[in-house]
This record gives C-alpha cells, sequence and structure tokens, in this order.
C-alpha cells in the first residue's frame, strides 16, 4: 500500500485525538498544533526511547533541561543574530510571503504560486527567523531577548559546567529534548514545518583527530534508531550527504536523514553535522571563558570538535503515523491499522468487555485494566459494539485487546487479541498483566490462533 498523504493523517490525528490545530475555536494559528491526549503519549515515548538510546544506555552521553530564554548575547556569539535568516519573497498581489528556496526559479521571471499573478514578486530580501521578546518590564532594546531556535547553544554555553561538575573527559557528549521556535515563513505540511516545535540534540565533543571515525558512528547509529527503535520502514529512509554549497556556516561535513513522504518527496528528519570547533571557539571569544579540555595522551590542551545529531520529535510523530498507516481491506469492511511499535503505542492494552450490558463483566473487566496499569498503559471502554472497539484500538495502534466474555466468569480467564494478525491467546486473569508487558517489551514471541479455530 502507497503511503498515506497528509490529510489522510492529519484527518485521524484529530478524529482520534492525536494532533489538533492550536487555539481552534479561534480559528487556528498558522505553524501551532496541540498534541491531544493519544498524541502527548506517542511524543512522550519517542521522546524516552531517544533519551533510553542516546544517553541511558551509553556511558559517554549526560543529559541537560537548559532555560528556553538565554542571554542574548549567546545568539550574537552564534551567528545567529547575524545570520540566522532565510531569503524571501513577498508577492505585492497578494501579500503573501514564501520561501526563495521554494520557488522554482528567479523571482522575476515567475508567477506568484497563490495568486497567480506575473512580476509582482518582490527581490529576495532576509528574514530572521527568532522570535524576539522583552525580559522585564520595560520595552527597550536593552532588554530584548530571544526564544531559542534551537537547543544546542545550552550545550555549548555549559559545556564547562557539565565537564568539570561530571568530571568528563573526551570523548563525550551533552544531549537535551526541548521546544525550539522558528518564526517559519511558510510552516505547513501538517506538523511537518512548526513554528514551535521539539528537538532532540546531542553534541559530541571529541579530539580533532577523531572527527570523521566518530562521524561515522553517529551517522550510523542514528540511521539504526530509526529502522530498529523507532521501526521506520528502510526503503523509505536514506541518508544524504550534504553536498559542500549547502554546507551550514558551522559545519565540515552533514548527513541528512531523509523520508519519502508522500506530496512532500525526501524530507529531512535528522541532520548529524561535524560542526568542528566553530562554537566552542565563538562562545570562547565572546564570553573570554577557555572552553577546552586536557588531553593526557598528547599532554596539552584542546578545543573540542562536535558531532551534532539535531533531530525534530514532531517529524519523528509524523514520520511514525505516515509510516504506520495501513489499509485493509476485510470480508465487509476496511480496516485501518497503525502498526507502529508496541513501545511506541499510546495504549499498549484495552480492555473490552463483550456484552457492556452485563454488570459482572463490566466490573471483571474494570478489576483486569486497573490490574494492567501498572504495568503498562492501559484503557478500559465499553462505548460501542465489540467490533467498533476493535476498529477504534487497531486506529491507534493498541497491539493488544483484550476482551472479557461470559466464559471469563467460569474460566478466570479472557481473550487477548494482536492488533497485526488478528488471531487471539486465552489468558488467565492473573497472567495477563505479564503476558502483555513481556509482549510489548519483545521479550516473549506472540502464540496467537485464528479466531474460533
Ligand atoms: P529545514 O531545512 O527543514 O528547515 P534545518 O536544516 O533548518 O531544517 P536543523 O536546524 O538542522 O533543521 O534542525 C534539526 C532538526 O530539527 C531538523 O532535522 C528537523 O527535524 C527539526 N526542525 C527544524 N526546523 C523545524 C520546524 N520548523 N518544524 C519542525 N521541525 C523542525
Amino acid at each position: 500500500m502507497p503511503a498515506p498523504n497528509f490529510d489522510v493523517i492529519a484527518s485521524l490525528a484529530k478524529r482520534r485525538g492525536f494532533v489538533f490545530p492550536s487555539s481552534e475555536i479561534y480559528g487556528g494559528m498558522a505553524g501551532f498544533w496541540d498534541y491531544g491526549p493519544l498524541g502527548v503519549e506517542l511524543k512522550n515515548n519517542i521522546k524516552a526511547a531517544w533519551w533510553r538510546h542516546v544517553v541511558q544506555l551509553r556511558d559517554d552521553v549526560v543529559g541537560i533541561d537548559a532555560a528556553i530564554i538565554m542571554n542574548p548575547r549567546v545568539w550574537e556569539a552564534s551567528g545567529h543574530v547575524a545570520g540566522f535568516s532565510d531569503p524571501m519573497v513577498d508577492c505585492r498581489n497578494c501579500k503573501l510571503r514564501f520561501r526563495e528556496d521554494d520557488l522554482k526559479g528567479a523571482p522575476a521571471g515567475i508567477a506568484c504560486p497563490n495568486c497567480g499573478s506575473k512580476g509582482t514578486l518582490t527581490e529576495p530580501r532576509q528574514f530572521n527567523l527568532m522570535f524576539a521578546t522583552h525580559v522585564g518590564p520595560v520595552e527597550e532594546s536593552a532588554s530584548v531577548a530571544y526564544l531559542r531556535p534551537e537547543t544546542a547553544q545550552a550545550m555549548f554555553a555549559q559545556f564547562e559546567n557539565v565537564a568539570t561538575s561530571m568530571r568528563r573527559k573526551l570523548p563525550f557528549g551533552i544531549a537535551q529534548i526541548g521546544r525550539s521556535f522558528r518564526n517559519e515563513i511558510t510552516p505547513g505540511n501538517f506538523i511537518f514545518r512548526l513554528r514551535e516545535f521539539d528537538q532532540m540534540e546531542m553534541e559530541f565533543f571529541v579530539h580533532p583527530r577523531d572527527e570523521d571515525e566518530w562521524f561515522a558512528h553517529w551517522v550510523d547509529a542514528r540511521h539504526r534508531w530509526w529502522t530498529d527503535v523507532l521501526g521506520i520502514s528502510a526503503d523509505r529512509l536514506h541518508l544524504r550527504p550534504h553536498e559542500a554549497d549547502e554546507l551550514s556556516h558551522y559545519s565540515k561535513q552533514t548527513t541528512d536523514i531523509e523520508y519519502d513522504f508522500p506530496g512532500l518527496g525526501w524530507a529531512e528528519l535528522e541532520g548529524i553535522a561535524d560542526r568542528t570547533d566553530f562554537d566552542l571557539r565563538a562562545h570562547a571569544t565572546a564570553s573570554g571563558r577557555k572552553l577546552e579540555v586536557f588531553d593526557e595522551a598528547a599532554g596539552e590542551h584542546v578545543v573540542p570538535y562536535v558531532i551534532e545529531p539535531a533531530m525534530g520529535v514532531d517529524r519523528a510523530v509524523l514520520t511514525v503515523l505516515v509510516d504506520g498507516y495501513t489499509e485493509e481491506q476485510l470480508a465487509k469492511e476496511k480496516r485501518v491499522v497503525l502498526r507502529i511499535r508496541p513501545e511506541l503505542a499510546p495504549v499498549k492494552a484495552a480492555v473490552l468487555p463483550l456484552l457492556r450490558n452485563r454488570p459482572e463483566l463490566v466490573e471483571r473487566a474494570r478489576a483486569l485494566t486497573a490490574h494492567l496499569k501498572p504495568h503498562v498503559s492501559a484503557m478500559y471502554d465499553d462505548t460501542a459494539s465489540i467490533g467498533k472497539l476493535y476498529r477504534r484500538q487497531d486506529e491507534i495502534g493498541t497491539p493488544y485487546c483484550v476482551t472479557v466474555d461470559p466464559e471469563s466468569l467460569d474460566d478466570g480467564a479472557a481473550t487477548i487479541r494482536d492488533r497485526d494478525t488478528m488471531t487471539q491467546e486465552r489468558v488467565s486473569f492473573q497472567l495477563i498483566p505479564g503476558r502483555i508487558a513481556d509482549l510489548v517489551a519483545g521479550r516473549v514471541a506472540w502464540e496467537g490462533v485464528p479466531r474460533g479455530a
């Protein structure tokens, strides 16, 4: 099945409580979206999977959680005040604004992509993407501060504190997950390009002589995370090394991890950049601090090089939804299934009474839900017929549904149904929480049999 387009995903996301347009009752706001009850779970699961693999399972990376607003001198030193801008073009007729990169050709020669009028596009002008605000009660130039456009700069600004307090030697990394803000000229494609989004970035400090080896390590490790941990189809993912003329000012080599989105084509999910010593040197010069470490082997101080894997959480959410979405034709109806890895699923187990007007079944099913909750995220639902309840859970990617039926009252067992195969297992109540926790964690294999067999 070809991947679904963004409209299909945005509609499912809204209908099922994953993502809503921000402040929708007032008409929404371009580039801002809210995560609903299921979306926040999915997003948290993706963040946890990154933190676990990039920080907790390694002994050479530590985390921080820095303030979003930093001393504005950070953004002067980093080059963002002077250079974090996109060339933009305005249409004099319809007043819309476009990224020059998105126009196919020189503005003078082409028609406005929105209103179609010719000769109305302006020459490109630089537009700084940072949101500015004022700190304190007085709005004067001295009080200007910026909402961070990336999380990375806090890792450079805190380099000395982290290295000293954690007694770190090269190589080591500092990771962070947090909000970033960019006044994007053309937000869109659902949650692909936002003005407020979450990033997961890690600055890995290495001896300059080791930069190529660590660059290759992180490109490989990050690619494997997308396929093995997030479960994204390998044939819709590729690595794209940047050409020399598209490298950022701070980067010596960059490789993007891209996904082939329907209607959009290959687009960036993550970039792995070799930032050299650009940032530490810039901050050392601007702050007057020595941002370096002592290399015992060489007996000298060095300014480390930095390898940075940087990704957007929202793009990962979008990719998981697009890549997992499948439609199947059953005998009587179409089944929509979100085939996402169980670890990522917002709900791991849904407990459903076969007959909702039988109080003993409802009571049993509710008690089972309470027993499941300490082990895996579980929910109880009896708001529709069993067939509808299954479809709802399939659509939100719940890997296991547990059905409590009249027989359960006699045999003290219930039926677990597997989302992907729709096969079933009969398991006694006491063993269900452990069984589902093991299945979700991949510790045991599913042994289901077809329904009625
Ligand atoms: P793009 O070329 O798409 O604007 P970028 O190269 O500017 O992205 P980086 O500055 O390298 O992006 O940021 C690292 C990651 O943060 C990106 O790979 C992307 O996943 C995410 N990201 C960047 N900008 C946005 C945005 N406006 N909305 C959502 N995610 C974003």
